[in-house]
């Protein structure tokens, strides 16, 4: 070990590497699941996509190493200095504050996307950061991370910086991550998995599906929200839904 780098370097080291280990295997086992499922439910429909998805693949894991380090830094915090405000033991908050906590780092993740994303679609920040996401055409289930470094920057952040300013109980955190990790994927998958009668339900009217973000990829300048339609219908750039 050099002389300058002592144990506490070496501890965020490990820690950033870990997770990028983490996020990638999540990535592969997620995205590889859905993607056999559409192999079965809808065969054919990535026929002639190969090459395509060999390079959602390839920035995807990069995006993984990308989203590793940030993560990898919070952890460490959390464990070797009690920085962030997750916590374990349930009764520490009221019950009401865990379902009231996952909607709040889902709004707030929500909020950042949007914003992100509708600056992302500015000519000279798309061609930079954000052609690399719309270059799937149509999205697979590979695609969920297939982000440039610079767009995988501004998803990394908001998790890892959300845990210093939200109480967050570790659980909902693990609910948070598994349901940005499965919609990543689905919304991206070229078909709709929930049920028509959820979709085009009053709560449908609010909620981001496949049928919503397809939308986006086809008319890149509408539908830009991540979870929630709330920006979307407030900004007016909500167009309703495709039919993938
Ligand atoms: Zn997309
Ligand atoms: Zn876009």
């Amino acid at each position: 070990m050099p002389a300058s780098l002592g144990p506490g370097p070496w501890a965020v080291i490990a820690s950033a590497a870990a997770m990028t280990a983490i996020v990638g295997v999540r990535y592969l086992v997620t995205s590889g699941l859905f993607a056999w499922i559409t192999g079965r439910v809808r065969p054919g429909i990535y026929m002639g996509l190969n090459r395509q998805i060999r390079r959602e693949i390839g920035w995807s894991l990069l995006s993984a190493a990308i989203y590793g380090i940030p993560a990898g830094l919070a952890a460490w915090g959390w464990q070797e200095h009690g920085w962030t405000r997750i916590y374990t033991d349930a009764r520490e908050y009221p019950l009401w504050w865990m379902p009231a906590s996952l909607l709040a780092c889902l709004f707030l993740h929500d909020t950042w996307f949007y914003w992100t994303h509708r600056w992302m679609h500015l000519p000279r920040p798309f061609r930079i950061a954000h052609a690399v996401h719309h270059a799937s055409r149509p999205p697979t289930a590979w695609a969920a991370m297939s982000f440039h470094p610079v767009e995988a920057i501004t998803g990394a952040v908001v998790i890892p910086a959300l845990v210093f300013v939200v109480p967050v109980h570790v659980g909902v955190l693990g609910l948070v991550l598994t349901i940005m990790t499965v919609m990543g994927v689905t919304n991206h998958m070229g078909w709709e998995i929930f049920p028509r009668r959820l979709v085009h339900s009053r709560i449908g009217h609010w909620l981001i599906t496949a049928s919503h973000h397809h939308r986006h990829h086809e008319s890149y300048r509408c539908n830009y929200g991540l979870y929630f339609r709330f920006w979307d219908h407030l900004c007016g750039t909500d167009r309703g839904l495709s039919s993938p």
